[in-house]
């Protein structure tokens, strides 16, 4: 185990682990849009930065992607890292001013809804956090969306933005999505599912006869795990 000081606090963590979640394990709190457990950490938000100090230099490092280190002392809410956060923020909130969830941190380290830059509202919410990129190439493995263009034109989608082939419509880029940019509908009936400008027949469960999967998340699960498709034909609930 490595010993570290995080706001005054002795704490302990597990030798190649983050600052960031050696302070969520010691219940320190580091607002954070981009990071997942499940998925590879990127630091794209910076949102989580802290003050480091080693000897007796400090400096701002990412959290969740800085490793915990024998006597390092952690600052997490120094006015350093506050100016950070709100830079942070005024940026973001530029890039996204509707999304509710950077509003929201905004607030609460006083960054006001008129930002100090130009909004691009072409953008949507989109903050290019990866992580649903991230979820359909490392968790559902199939690389249906990516990023296109550089610099200030860089966005998510599918490829050509066109509906894309490899998509099973499971969702998961949604769910992961921090900011709530990609969006998924379903009809009223629950028959039909939309993301990514691709319609989905959803499967009715054969038990409750509620609509819960796509057909086509359905029969990739079946090629994946060799489960016939009838037995897929269940909902989670009803299994
Ligand atoms: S809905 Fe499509 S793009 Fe999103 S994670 Fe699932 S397969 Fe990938």
């Amino acid at each position: 185990m490595v010993n570290l000081t995080i706001d005054k606090k002795k704490v302990q963590a597990e030798e190649g682990s983050t600052i960031l979640k050696a302070a969520q394990s010691n219940g320190i709190e580091i607002p954070t849009l981009c990071y997942h457990d499940e998925l590879t950490t990127s630091g794209a938000c910076r949102l989580c930065s802290v003050e480091i100090k080693k000897g007796e230099r400090t400096r701002i490092v990412t959290s969740c992607i800085y490793q915990v280190e024998k006597g390092l002392i952690v600052n997490t809410q120094s006015e350093r890292v506050m100016n950070v956060r709100r830079l942070v923020l005024q940026l973001l909130m530029a890039r996204c001013p509707e999304s509710e969830i950077i509003r929201e941190l905004a607030e609460k380290v006083g960054v006001k809804p008129q930002p100090r830059f130009k909004p691009d509202e072409d953008k949507g919410e989109c903050i290019l956090c990866r992580q649903c990129v991230e979820v359909c190439e490392e968790v559902v493995e199939v690389s249906a969306i990516g990023f296109s263009y550089r610099g200030a034109d860089k966005a998510v989608g599918t490829p050509f933005v066109e509906p894309s082939r490899a998509c099973i419509g499971c969702g998961a880029c949604a769910y992961v999505c921090p900011t709530g940019h990609i969006k998924m509908e379903e009809s009223d009936s629950g028959k039909e599912r939309v993301i990514w400008d691709k319609t989905f027949k959803m499967v009715a469960c054969k038990v409750c006869g509620r609509y819960f999967a796509p057909q086509e998340q359905l029969e990739y699960i079946g090629k994946k795990t060799g489960v016939p498709l009838s037995k897929l034909y269940t909902c989670v609930n009803c299994r």
